[in-house]
């Protein structure tokens, strides 16, 4: 299938001359949802912020990062960013207007959505996230779970086709996190989660990509990859309990599945 995301041999260096990417290349087909797995520090971060050009220190990159074909450069970064919702990892990063209207309003009056289209994809999105009837709410009042679930109304809102999660169950309830996988599952664009959350992985991702030190050290079908101890051990990782009782199958496919 055509690939939506592709990154080929991406490199990332920060000012202060830490090495966080190291030739990154990998491929997620229209559709898929993809685990980015890998112990703290591995570049996770720094790889999905490359998606959408959002970082300011490398704001092009070469060609090495394409969305729908398209190079992210500094050039075409607005038809990128209308295409990739990022959601952040802190909520407080992502909330900054003063009510969830305003700020489910944001992306879509940068995009020149008006009026009643405006209130319409409005209510539209806090809907679908479970929010109905907050919309007069102050975003700094709202608790954990409902920060996390008005940020995805207000990435969802632009309407991308493809969305790029960082933890997003962290902090989150038992009862927030079951939520929000199902509100994830429901959402049918291409996906790309940076997770520690194992267990979403196995119900959501059919494959995961796994980074350590910036590089990536495996790539491949989920159940394969996660039931893989050795492996998963060996990068700061560990066979979840909810694959505990599978035998483990091990099988490592080349760079690109
Ligand atoms: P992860 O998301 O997997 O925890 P990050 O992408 O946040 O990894 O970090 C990758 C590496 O880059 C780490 O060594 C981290 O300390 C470093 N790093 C992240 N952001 C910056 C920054 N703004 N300046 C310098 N180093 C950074």
């Amino acid at each position: 299938m055509k690939p939506v995301i592709e990154v080929n041999h991406l490199s990332c260096t920060y000012h202060d001359g830490t090495r966080a990417l190291c030739e990154v290349s990998f491929q997620v087909a229209e559709g898929e949802c993809v685990g980015l797995l890998g112990p703290n520090g591995s570049g996770k971060s720094t790889l999905l912020l490359h998606l959408n050009g959002l970082l300011p220190e490398q704001p092009t990159s070469d060609g090495a990062v394409r969305i729908h074909g398209q190079p992210v450069t500094d050039t075409n970064l607005l038809e990128v960013r209308r295409q990739v919702g990022l959601l952040f990892q802190d909520p407080d990063d992502q909330l900054f207007c003063a009510t969830v209207a305003e700020d489910v309003a944001f992306g879509p009056v940068q995009l020149g959505l008006r009026g009643a289209a405006l209130e319409e994809r409005i209510d539209h999105c806090l809907a679908r996230v479970g929010l109905t009837g907050f919309g007069h709410r102050a975003t700094h009042h709202l608790s954990h779970g409902e920060k996390r679930r008005a940020c995805l109304a207000g990435v969802l809102a632009c309407e991308p086709s493809v969305l790029v999660l960082d933890e997003p169950t962290s902090d989150l309830d038992p009862r927030g996190r079951r939520e929000f996988k199902a509100l994830l599952r429901e959402i049918p664009a291409t996906k790309l989660i940076a997770t520690h959350d194992l267990e979403m992985v196995v119900e959501l991702c059919s494959r995961v990509i796994i980074l350590d030190q910036g590089r990536v050290v495996a790539q491949g079908p989920t159940a394969d990859l996660l039931g893989d101890e050795p492996l998963m051990l060996a990068h700061g990782l560990e066979r979840p309990h909810i694959l505990q009782h599978r035998h483990p199958h091990v099988l490592r496919p080349g760079p690109t599945a």
